[in-house]
């Protein structure tokens, strides 16, 4: 048991210096330049690409540049405005009464805690992981999404499928001060390298200290032949 946990902080160790080589500012995709718009992104980022978000919010955030504004539109012109991202309806409702709760709780301001956060509609402990990390440097989670859980899993770093055990998982195992770099690392780590359907393990900084879980062997070496 010992020498389980001994190996997991050297790992970890290790993983986290080739990760700040390789990706020492890793950071969202989304374009944003207040907590409001970050929030807004994110929750819009959901089932879609970072690219397709970032086409869609200059419209967004130039007719509704705030909570105030926001709260007050149109469900069917939001609607129209972020139809290009899929689950429009839903996802036109969520971010509607996003602002209308932060007017009326929280003075139109986007809140610096995890429990605030996790009071406003539709947002759970990844969104509010990545706005209070990214916008405020609060470091109150690790944002799972879906390229940390399947990166995290491979390496070894949980055998947990839950996000929030996951979460669990890394935040015991990586320095608090390093929270939210770590999520957005994993994240590009596995958009661009720990590829869900062909992982580079062939070209992958990660690879000695990786224990490839679940990782067929034919596609261990696979890009050397593409
Ligand atoms: S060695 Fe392969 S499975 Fe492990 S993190 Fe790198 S790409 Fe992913």
């Amino acid at each position: 048991m010992q020498r389980e946990v001994k190996k997991g902080v050297t790992a970890i160790k290790q993983i986290t210096r080739r990760l700040r080589k390789a990706y020492p500012n890793a950071t969202t995709e989304l374009n944003w330049s207040n907590p409001f718009e970050l929030l807004i992104a994110t929750v819009l980022s959901a089932q879609t690409t970072d690219k397709k978000v970032n086409e869609v919010t200059p419209k967004l955030f130039g007719k509704y540049p705030d909570a105030f504004a926001l709260a007050k539109a149109k469900l069917t012109e939001i609607e129209s405005i972020v139809r290009p991202l899929g689950y429009f309806r839903q996802k036109a409702r969520t971010i509607v009464s996003i602002a209308q709760k932060l007017v009326e709780r929280f003075n139109g301001e986007v809140p610096k805690s995890m429990d605030e956060m996790l009071q406003l509609p539709g947002v759970g402990r990844k969104t509010a992981a990545i706005v209070l990390g990214t916008a405020f440097g609060v470091q109150e989670g690790i944002a799972v999404d879906t390229h940390v859980q399947r990166v995290s899993q491979r390496l070894g770093l949980t055998q947990n499928k839950q996000p929030e055990k996951i979460e669990q998982d890394l935040m015991a195992l990586v320095p608090r001060k390093n929270w939210s770099w770590f999520g957005h690392a994993l994240t590009l780590h596995g958009r661009y390298v720990c590829t869900a359907k062909k992982p580079q393990c062939s070209i992958c900084v990660l690879e000695s200290y990786c224990e490839k879980v679940g990782v067929p062997q034919n596609d261990i070496g696979s890009s050397l032949f593409q």
